[in-house]
């Protein structure tokens, strides 16, 4: 897989707020937010989207959502947010190392654009 800028910033070769990490992920804020808060969560191992992800990954998702959940409620998101995981071309995906989005702190819509 091609070195993408999350990678770079798992590898502490890119700067990043970072709000989270342990030994299965990093957790830092977007850089373009779309929300007040707007945080990504990137698994440590180089899977480049959803659609490459191998059954033994099951876990690995489950836990980004688990974080997820924490950070929320570390950032006091009392009232919901949203999660998302944009996938290829038409999911909107533009960096190649997956990631979910924690968005919140405004009401969101649906659909989304
Ligand atoms: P996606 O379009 O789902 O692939 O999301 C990629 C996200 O990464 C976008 O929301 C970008 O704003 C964000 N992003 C790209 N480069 C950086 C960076 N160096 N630090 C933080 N966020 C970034």
């Amino acid at each position: 897989m091609a070195d993408t800028i999350f990678q770079k910033i798992i590898d502490g070769e890119a700067e990043a707020d970072i709000v989270h990490e342990d030994d299965r992920c990093v957790a830092f804020r977007d850089r373009n937010p779309v929300a007040p808060t707007h945080i990504l969560i990137v698994p440590r191992k180089p899977i480049p989207g959803l659609d490459d992800l191998a059954d033994e990954d099951a876990d690995l998702i489950g836990h980004l959502h688990v974080v997820a959940r924490d950070i929320a409620r570390e950032e006091g998101l009392r009232d919901g947010y949203r999660t998302v995981i944009n996938t290829g071309d038409d999911g909107g995906q533009t960096v190649w190392h997956l990631h979910l989005h924690l968005i919140g702190g405004r009401r969101m819509e649906w659909p989304p654009g």
